[in-house]
């Protein structure tokens, strides 16, 4: 195996593999490190927002998305603890509905990262990122497993190893990102025979809300995000499914007519503000730069555009032969201003979702002129063309 590479990417989720394909196909040697061996399971929604399709399309993989169990997703349902209810559908484009997708990230995930081996990219999984050694002309990089350590150098790094991602964090870039919030985010399936309808919806209960959605066979995936200030105590998955959840009607029926299945993921917290995500010769792409609250289930739409900024900008930076945090910088500031509108919404829902009080009024307006949620719906929906 090759130890010299022009890129080492940390990190094979949606923001790694999606860098690796677009740098593989402009020439460059990349290798992919991950922790975990593919296929595994990953705490998310699972739910494949439109917004992604145009880069999907360019990456290659749409089609095979379909290939695997997965529902088709034509429309959102919001609903209150009042049993207040509102819907809107997916936006139109061109005159045609486009649509959402349920899939699994066990699948979406392996993919992704077959894509990226099709692409020539060299994958190193169920490796841990061990160490990063700054040289005169790139890095080395470290990863192993227990105590065995192996070495490659590249000239870039690129971090994409999720919200806790061990290259900010090593490198000195997490500081800033608080854990500002206190939302704890939980994960789970369960059996649910009746299906959703082709819906992907979000039920509010005291002190959080709960995203629903099919897979496509038989199951529907489960996220809470729950404020541990508000509800104390109850802030355990137990207390939540039994005492908080039940409190939204809606909830308490899809909970009384399906079953659990599998474990429980959790995660904490479940916002944080922008990293610091270049230095000289690093990027960080992804969860690994900036993680917005889940409810407009986008994360993997950040991570596919921050991914595709990050190889354009890298292969500038070859051209110029110019590594530094001032030539990378120009990726931050895309980002910054690409995902402007989409933050700033998604700042807005966020603060209105762990206030119901405020946000019950709109979902009784919305369920009579549900024109206002279909605004917001096709904002967050809309493909996005590829870049
Ligand atoms: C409750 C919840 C629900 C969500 N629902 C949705 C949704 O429905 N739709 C949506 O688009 N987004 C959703 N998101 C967000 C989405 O899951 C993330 O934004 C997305 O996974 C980010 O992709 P990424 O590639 O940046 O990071 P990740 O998917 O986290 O991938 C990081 C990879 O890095 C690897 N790694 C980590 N540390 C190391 C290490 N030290 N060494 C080597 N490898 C390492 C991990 O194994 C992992 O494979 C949700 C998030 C939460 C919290």
């Amino acid at each position: 195996m090759p130890t010299a590479f022009d890129i080492v990417i940390v990190g094979a989720g949606p923001a790694g593999a999606a860098a690796a394909i677009s740098l593989a196909r402009r020439g460059y040697a990349v290798a992919l490190i991950d922790k975990e061996q593919f296929p595994r399971e990953k705490l998310c929604g699972d739910f494949i927002n439109p917004s992604n399709w145009p880069m999907l399309e360019q990456l290659g993989v749409a089609r095979q998305m379909f290939t695997q169990d997965h529902e088709i997703v034509t429309a959102f349902r919001l609903t209150a603890v009042s049993g207040a209810l509102a819907e809107a559908a997916l936006p139109a484009l061109n005159g045609s509905a486009v649509h959402g997708l349920g899939l699994r990230r066990y699948f979406f995930d392996q993919i992704l990262l077959g894509q990226a081996q099709a692409a020539g990219v060299t994958a190193l999984l169920g490796w841990r990122i061990k160490s990063l050694q700054r040289l005169a002309d790139g890095w080395r990089v470290g990863y192993g497993d227990g105590d065995s350590v192996q070495e490659l150098t590249a000239r870039i790094v690129i971090g994409a190893d999720g919200r806790n991602s061990w290259v900010a964090h090593h490198l000195g870039m997490a500081r800033g990102a608080s854990k500002r919030g206190g939302r704890i985010g939980f994960q789970l399936r369960r059996k649910y025979a009746p299906g959703l309808g082709g819906r992907v919806e979000i039920h509010l209960f005291p002190g959080g809300y709960a995203g629903l959605l099919g897979l496509g066979d038989g199951t529907i995936n489960l996220c809470l995000a729950a404020d541990r200030r508000r509800l104390g105590s109850q802030v355990g998955i137990d207390a939540l499914m039994e005492s908080s959840l039940p409190r939204n009607p809606h909830l308490k029926n899809i909970l009384a007519g399906s079953e659990a299945l599998g474990p429980v993921r959790s995660t904490y917290p479940v916002y944080f503000p922008p990293r610091r995500s270049v230095d000289d010769g690093v990027l960080l792409i992804g969860d690994a730069a900036r993680v917005n609250e889940p409810v407009s289930g986008e994360g993997i739409y950040f991570a596919l555009r921050s991914a595709a900024m990050a190889a354009e900008v890298i292969d500038g930076a070859f051209a110029r032969g110019d590594f530094s945090a001032r030539e990378l910088s120009s990726s931050e500031l895309r980002c910054r201003a690409e995902f402007r509108l989409r933050r700033g919404l998604n700042g807005a829902i966020r603060f209105l979702m762990y206030r119901p009080a405020l946000l019950a009024p709109f979902i009784q307006l919305s369920g009579k002129r549900n024109r206002l949620l279909e605004s917001l719906v096709h904002v967050v929906c809309r493909p996005e063309a590829a870049i």
